[in-house]
């Protein structure tokens, strides 16, 4: 059985890729499981020289590449390149760090494990699932298999059913780099190829990236095993606009990060809200800006069909209590959004609560900055979100009270590319971390030991023929260490 992927801007078939099922990805795991083995047997030095290889082969192909992410998704190609070029400085990031993070160091081990070695190494989990979004076909999978791989373990990728060729392509490209072994494959199908690999004993961790609502589908069928898992699923982020900002900056900086791709990023800006004093300017800016994109051609369609209509119903849903300042319901045009602003949309309302992954946004007014931290938090996300402000202090105290795992400060989504910096969330949003240290750690397991260099004289704690006198002089060592209370 084989299934279409369409270009969702013309309809036309890109490609046609088979429909694995159960034993096909069972078998892809079992090769998996070899894969991993070797690759873990090859070193730190020599998976490093590999990656940078595969990046140097990414980088070669970055036009083509392009090409493939803009027929799949139908975004422009200027998107798709920068979306490339972020995926290179990540893989790039996490080929060179992953044995500075995880390599094996000594640890202290304090005044009573005096006569101890500890260390401390991350090991390889073996084979890590990979269940990947169409919104970034590229950057966001490799967000997971880029630190994967890294940690030393073999990935079995099922990209969306949306963009399977994206997919397919990292897996050939990487095979350049790797030829000996399948230490990246991608397994192309529908949602229960997806359920396989997340249901298979033999998969040690799974990355996935979708709906909140899928992840917990994919978390019960890895319950069954055990199988941990990160969870990237979207969010509701808020773009905070305090009185000092500079408002032509945040009205650019909101546009741009509500309308890119169409609206369709997981950390894209969906709540405006704008403290009182500097309300009526920033719409000004904000609607003056508004007016010079369009859709179809500053960004592309909405690539899953099916999203049009939840679109639609937080428009109208938007539009009933709330105010039109650009666009509305008429704006949805399949397969096109044009931007859509609405103001004073009550906050319980589908069109602030859930996400809604279109170019739309809603906007309110409030009394001051601590409010509009308030209402930015009352959500069941927190992925991203955007704090705007010329006071550096103050900002900073905001974007640590926002309820999310990242924020930028006077730039939108800044923190997804600089890859020395975990990206996840809380709640709704998800769990575990990829990007950075904590990404390569998500997909390793600490490997704790502790080895004695010497019998302490007096101290054989650990054994039966231990004195009494022996657990007189720990009571007194532990009162002079910890006894005293400190005021
Ligand atoms: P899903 O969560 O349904 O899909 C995400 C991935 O999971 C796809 O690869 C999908 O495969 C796969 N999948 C589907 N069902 C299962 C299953 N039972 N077990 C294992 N894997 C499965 O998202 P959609 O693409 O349907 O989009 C729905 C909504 O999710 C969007 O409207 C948006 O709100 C949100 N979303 C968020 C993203 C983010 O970046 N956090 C990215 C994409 C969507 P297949 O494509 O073959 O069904």
């Amino acid at each position: 059985m084989t299934f279409d992927s369409l270009n969702p801007a013309t309809g036309e078939v890109v490609g046609t890729h088979p429909q694995h099922d159960a034993e096909a990805v069972g078998l892809a795991v079992a090769r998996a499981e070899q894969a991993a083995a070797w690759w873990a047997e090859l070193g730190a030095g020599e998976r490093r020289r590999r990656l940078l290889d595969y990046k140097a082969i990414v980088t070669q192909n970055l036009r083509p590449l392009a090409e493939l992410v803009h027929q799949e998704t139908g975004k422009p190609r200027g998107d798709a390149v920068l979306e490339i070029v972020l995926t290179i400085t990540h893989l790039d990031w996490a080929a060179r760090n992953a044995e500075k993070v995880l390599g094996r160091r000594r640890v202290a081990t304090g005044l009573i494990g005096l006569n101890l070695a500890a260390t401390l190494e991350y090991l390889p989990l073996g084979v890590v699932g990979v269940i990947g979004p169409w919104n970034y076909p590229v950057f966001t999978p490799m967000g997971s298999i880029s630190y994967a791989l890294a940690a030393g373990n073999a990935v079995v990728f099922k990209p969306s059913e949306l963009t399977p060729g994206c997919g397919v392509r990292l897996a050939e490209l990487f095979a350049q780099a790797v030829p000996e072994h399948p230490v990246l494959q991608t397994i192309t199908g529908l949602g229960e190829t997806g359920a396989a690999l997340a249901g298979d004993p033999r998969v040690k961790k799974v990355a996935f990236t979708g709906s909140t609502a899928t992840a917990k589908r994919v978390m019960a069928a890895c319950a069954r095993n055990l199988t941990p898992i990160v969870a990237e699923c979207g969010g509701k982020d808020a773009f905070i606009v305090d009185a000092d900002a500079d408002l032509r900056a945040a009205a650019d900086a909101c546009l741009w990060g509500a309308l890119s791709n169409a609206g369709q990023t997981c950390v894209g800006v969906e709540r405006v809200y704008v403290v009182d004093q500097v309300y009526e300017p920033f719409m000004r800016e904000l609607k003056e800006l508004a007016s010079t994109v369009k859709a179809g051609e500053h960004y592309g369609p909405i690539t899953m069909p099916a999203q049009l209509d939840i679109i639609r119903r937080h428009i109208e849903d938007a539009v009933k209590t709330g105010k039109a300042v650009k666009g509305g319901p008429e704006s949805v045009r399949a397969p096109y959004v044009d931007p859509v602003i609405v103001e004073d949309v009550p906050e319980d309302s589908a069109a602030v609560r859930e996400e809604t992954f279109g170019p739309t946004i809603t906007v309110r007014r409030t009394r001051d900055a601590k409010e509009a931290l308030e209402l930015a938090n009352a959500s069941a996300y927190g992925l991203g979100g955007t704090v705007f402000s010329r006071d550096t202090r103050g900002a900073m105290r905001l974007a640590r009270l926002m309820r999310s795992g990242a924020t930028a400060i006077n730039s939108v989504i800044s923190f997804a590319g600089v890859p020395s910096l975990p990206f996840g969330g809380v709640g709704d949003s998800g769990f575990g971390r990829i990007h950075g240290a904590d990404g390569l750690r998500e997909f390793a397991r600490p490997k704790a030991i502790a080895r004695q260099r010497f019998a302490l004289p007096g101290m054989n704690l650990t054994s039966f023929s231990r004195a009494p006198g022996e657990l007189e002089r720990l009571i007194r060592m532990v009162t002079i260490l910890h006894g005293r209370r400190k005021r």
